[in-house]
């Protein structure tokens, strides 16, 4: 009955790179996407590769595979995803003391380095020195988000992988097995179904019962026009406001909001910061809202208000480029940095999602989760709850 090896739901980053990595191990797959004009986390993210963010052996082995695979990427997809070297700058706000600061983030396998207002204005001449009382230094990677997600597609249509555009609605299941997917058109069937559609596999778990620590946010940015001002670094705040917001709304005493999903604005997070891509153009971010249902609205203006006014502090020749703002979902996991393997009481149905700093961590794990899927080694189960 099953037409194909593997059906990857999704083709984002997460989808793009697992459908490849696949094909390059000859199993048939479809990959399926909703909306092939995608505006999705992958392409409205800034594409920075956090490679120093390991913090045990497993994630720090990643993150050096993971930085390997993109230096190297554009001659393996045969597609210029725009790789470079950039340093990313955590801009410490003038009333806190950088060396306080500091000390969040010692965990990493590469520490920061903490530089005076005056070198952080050196090496960002863009930054309002008095808005801060220095920044921290990572060394990071960079690549066209967009691009890569591409590279990977075409790399795996020239392996005969085959990509169609329709909405999943529900998945098909024999007894505990899951066995194919239901879009607005068909049924199609396969081996094995992998979920990679972001915040939106909570979704489809639920249609067949199946409750993983897989959560999302609403994202809203602004993609400027290409322009002749340079802002040399990316730029992004030393908060870890986020991760704080990421782990309160998911701690088991608010599980209600995620099973009665609704419109409801739950909490949210601003967060200054800055990329620009080599084609002059730049992203500016980033507002992070938990609204539990994914197809929220969220009010436009007032929220483009909000992110030009905090820029207009950290960057102020940036603050009033013309642009376009955009919102988008991004899913992240509870407590680790990605939900990567079969789920237990299912057979026959794998998830992919859920990444933290998913640019260093995707690339390898898609090959490391193929091989477990093609081969049987390894171990990648997820326990549901
Ligand atoms: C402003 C911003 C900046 C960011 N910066 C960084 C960064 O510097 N570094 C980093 O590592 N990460 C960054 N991220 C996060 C990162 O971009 C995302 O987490 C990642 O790209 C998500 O990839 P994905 O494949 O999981 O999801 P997505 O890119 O959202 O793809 C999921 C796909 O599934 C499809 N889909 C959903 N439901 C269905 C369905 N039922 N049927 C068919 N298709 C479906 C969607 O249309 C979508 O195309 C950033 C995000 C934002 C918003």
């Amino acid at each position: 009955m099953s037409n194909y090896d593997a059906i990857v739901v999704g083709a984002g980053l997460t989808g793009s790179a697992l459908a490849y990595e696949l094909a390059k191990q000859n199993r048939k797959v479809l990959l399926v996407e909703k909306n092939l004009n995608f505006s999705n986390g992958t392409v409205y993210s800034y594409g920075g590769i956090a490679y120093w963010c390991g913090t045990d052996d497993r994630t720090i082995s990643l993150c050096q595979e993971g930085l390997k695979i993109q230096q190297n990427l554009t001659d393996e997809l045969d597609y210029d995803i725009q790789y470079r070297d950039l340093d990313l700058l955590f801009t410490i706000p003038h009333a806190q003391n950088p060396d306080e600061v500091a000390k969040n983030y010692q965990d990493f396998w590469i520490k920061p380095e903490l530089l005076s207002v005056e070198d952080s204005c050196n090496r960002e001449p863009l930054l309002n020195g008095e808005a801060i009382s220095g920044c921290l230094r990572f060394p990071h990677g960079h690549v066209n988000p967009r691009r890569v997600m591409e590279g990977y597609q075409k790399a795996f249509e020239k392996l005969g992988g085959e990509i169609r555009e329709e909405l999943v609605m529900d998945l098909e299941t024999k007894g505990s097995r899951t066995v194919g997917i239901k879009t607005e058109e068909k049924s199609y069937f396969a081996e094995e179904i992998i979920l990679c559609a972001g915040a939106f596999c909570r979704h489809l778990l639920a249609k067949v019962g199946v409750n993983l620590p897989i959560y999302f946010t609403h994202a809203q940015l602004i993609k400027t026009k290409p322009t002749d001002i340079k802002l040399r670094c990316l730029v992004m705040p030393s908060t870890t406001a986020r991760f704080l917001m990421e782990k309160d709304v998911t701690a088991l005493a608010k599980d209600s909001i995620w099973t009665n999903p609704s419109d409801d604005l739950q909490a949210e997070v601003l967060e200054p910061g800055a990329i620009q891509f080599l084609d002059g153009s730049l992203c500016l971010g980033q507002i992070s809202q938990i609204r539990t249902n994914p197809h929220a609205p969220v009010a436009p203006r007032a929220s483009e208000e909000k992110i030009r006014g905090a820029i207009a502090h950290y960057l102020p020749s940036l603050a009033h480029l013309e642009g376009q703002w955009h919102n988008c979902q991004v899913a992240f996991s509870k407590g680790v940095p990605f939900q990567v393997g079969r789920v237990d009481e299912m057979e026959g149905l794998s998830v992919f999602s859920g990444f933290t700093s998913p640019f260093v961590f995707v690339p390898p794990l898609a090959r490391k989760f193929t091989h477990f899927l093609t081969t049987g080694e390894g171990d990648f189960t997820l326990k549901t709850s």
